[in-house]
C-alpha cells in the first residue's frame, strides 16, 4: 500500500462509515504527482472533490504531517483534469495559509512527560500560563523527532484558544515572506504581521545560520516583540552558542530567557508515548506489542507514528487483530530496510567500543586470544546485520577467502547454542547496534 492509501486508512478510523464509503473510498492517490510535501488525490467528479476538500482536506493534511513529519499540502483533483491555472492558484493559496496553522493535536494533553523532556515540558507549561512574563524567549533544543515542535505548538494552541494571535513559522517561511514583501514594497505589512502578533513560534532556528540579511531582520522582529513582552519560542537542534554562523547579538539574546533541552526518551517514556499514540488514534494493541515496538524503534519518536500507522492500516486491510506475530510480520520489511543502513564501519566501532579493542586491531593479523574472539564477533555481526556477502567480508577482514568467514560463522553459532551468557552478550550488542543512530 502506498503512503496515500495508508493515510486514508488512518482517516477511516476518525470519520463516519458513510463518509468513508461514499466519498473517501473513491479517492485514488497519485504517486506520480505527489511529492514529499505535496499530496495529490484524484476524485471521480467535482461533487465528491468539493465535499472532500471542504470536509476532509485539512484532516488528510494533518495525518500526512503526523505520519511523515513534513507539512503537506493536499490537493484533491479531478481525474481527467489537466493541471491548469486554477489548480496552481489553489495550491499557492494553501501554501500561504500554512504558516500560521498549528497542528491541533499538538497539545499538552497529548504530550507524554518523562525524565528526558521534563525540563522543557515544565518550561513550556509555565510559558503557556504566563506568556511574555517568565521565560522570554523560551529556547528548546534537541535531536530530530524528540518533540520540540509538538511542545512549542502546545503552548501555541493554549494561547490561540485564549484568543491570542499566534504565528508559527519556520526560518524558511520567514525568509520567503521577507523577500516577497521586499519585492512588492510592502514591508509595512511584513512588520505589522510579525511585530504585532502576541506569540511568535519559530521552528528550527539553526537554519538562520549564515543568512545575514534574515538574521538582521529577525533581530529587529525579536527586539520589537520582546520590548512589548510578547512571547517568543524557538526550537533548534543545538544550543544557541553552538549554532555556527549566527550573530553574537542573536546568540546572547536567545539565552536571555530560558534554554531547555530534550533528550532521547528512555524505554518507559517510549512505552508511554506509544500507549498515548494508540489511544489518540484509537488503535488497539496489547501491551506486549507495545513493548515490542518500544524495543525496535530508535530514539526518534516520529518513527513510532509511522510504525503504528502501518500496523493499523494493515490490520484494517486484513481484518486481523494486531498481535505480536502480526506486528513482527508487518514490520519485517521496515526492520530489514533499517538493516541495510547499518554499515560495517559502524559495527566495527561499536564492537571495538563494547569489547575494549581498537578497530584497527580487529582487522589486523593479531592472533592473540582476545583479538581473535572480538574479530569473530565482528564478522558474525557484520554478516547478520549488513547485506555484505561472505567474499566481501573475507576481503574486508583480510582473510584468505569466504570459507574462513563461513568457518567463523559456524564457530559463533555453536557458541550461541551452548553458552547462554555468550548469547545474552551478542543479543545486547545486536540491540545496541540496531537501535543506535548512526552519524
Ligand atoms: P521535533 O520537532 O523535535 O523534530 P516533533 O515535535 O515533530 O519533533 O515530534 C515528532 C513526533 O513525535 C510528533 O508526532 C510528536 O507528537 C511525537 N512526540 C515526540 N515526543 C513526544 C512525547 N513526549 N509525547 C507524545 N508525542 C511525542
Ligand atoms: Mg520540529
Amino acid at each position: 500500500m502506498n503512503i496515500g492509501g495508508e493515510i486514508l486508512m488512518m482517516l477511516k478510523n476518525e470519520i463516519s462509515e458513510i463518509d468513508y464509503n461514499r466519498y473517501i473510498k473513491q479517492l485514488t492517490f497519485s504517486t506520480a504527482q505527489s511529492k514529499s510535501n505535496y499530496a495529490v488525490y484524484f476524485a471521480p467528479n467535482a461533487l465528491i472533490a468539493n465535499y472532500i476538500k471542504r470536509k476532509f482536506a485539512d484532516k488528510i493534511a494533518h495525518l500526512f504531517e503526523v505520519r511523515t513529519g513534513t507539512k503537506t499540502v493536499v490537493s484533491i483533483e479531478l481525474k481527467s483534469a489537466k493541471k491548469g491555472k486554477s489548480s496552481a492558484k489553489v495550491e499557492q493559496k494553501s501554501e500561504k495559509l500554512q504558516h500560521s496553522l498549528l497542528n491541533p493535536s499538538y497539545t499538552f494533553e497529548n504530550y507524554v512527560p518523562g525524565s528526558s523532556n521534563q525540563f522543557a515540558y515544565s518550561a513550556a507549561k509555565s510559558v503557556s500560563e504566563k506568556p511574555g512574563e517568565l521565560y522570554n524567549p523560551l529556547f528548546i533544543y534537541g535531536g530530530v523527532g524528540l518533540g520540540k515542535t509538538h511542545l512549542m505548538q502546545a503552548v501555541g494552541n493554549v494561547l490561540q484558544h485564549q484568543g491570542k494571535s499566534v504565528i508559527y513559522t519556520s526560518v524558511e517561511q520567514f525568509l520567503n515572506d521577507f523577500t516577497s514583501h521586499m519585492r512588492n514594497k510592502t514591508m509595512d505589512r511584513f512588520k505589522d504581521k510579525y511585530r504585532k502578533c502576541d506569540v511568535l513560534l519559530i521552528d528550527d532556528i539553526q537554519f538562520l545560520s549564515n543568512k545575514v540579511q534574515t538574521q538582521e531582520e529577525f533581530f529587529h522582529t525579536f527586539e520589537a516583540l520582546r520590548n512589548e513582552h510578547k512571547q517568543i519560542i524557538m526550537t533548534a537542534d543545538k544550543k544557541p552558542k553552538q549554532i555556527a554562523g549566527l550573530e553574537d547579538r542573536l546568540k546572547s539574546r536567545f539565552e536571555w530567557g530560558l534554554v531547555a533541552d530534550i533528550q532521547p526518551p528512555e524505554l518507559e517514556t517510549k512505552i508511554a508515548i506509544i500507549q498515548k499514540k494508540c489511544e489518540i488514534n484509537r488503535i488497539n494493541v496489547d501491551n506486549d506489542v507495545i513493548n515490542y515496538i518500544a524495543t525496535i524503534i530508535e530514539q526518534n519518536v516520529r518513527e513510532i507514528e509511522g510504525i503504528l500507522a502501518k500496523l493499523h492500516a494493515y490490520a484494517q486491510l486484513m481484518h486481523q487483530p494486531i498481535t505480536i506475530e502480526f506486528a513482527q510480520n508487518v514490520l519485517k520489511e521496515t526492520l530489514e530496510e533499517k538493516r541495510d543502513n547499518i554499515s560495517i564501519d559502524f559495527i566495527m566501532s561499536m564492537v571495538a567500543k563494547e569489547l575494549n579493542v581498537k578497530p584497527s586491531e580487529i582487522r589486523s593479523k593479531n592472533r592473540s586470544r582476545n583479538i581473535v574472539y572480538t574479530r569473530r564477533i565482528a564478522i558474525y555481526l557484520a554478516r547478520e546485520l549488513t547485506p555484505m556477502s561472505m567474499p566481501e567480508l573475507a576481503k574486508y577482514f583480510g582473510m584468505k577467502d569466504h570459507t574462513a568467514v563461513s568457518h567463523t560463522m559456524k564457530k559463533i553459532n555453536e557458541l550461541l547454542q551452548n553458552d547462554e551468557d555468550f548469547k545474552v552478550k551478542i543479543d545486547e550488542l545486536t540491540n545496541k547496534i540496531t537501535t543506535s543512530i548512526q552519524e
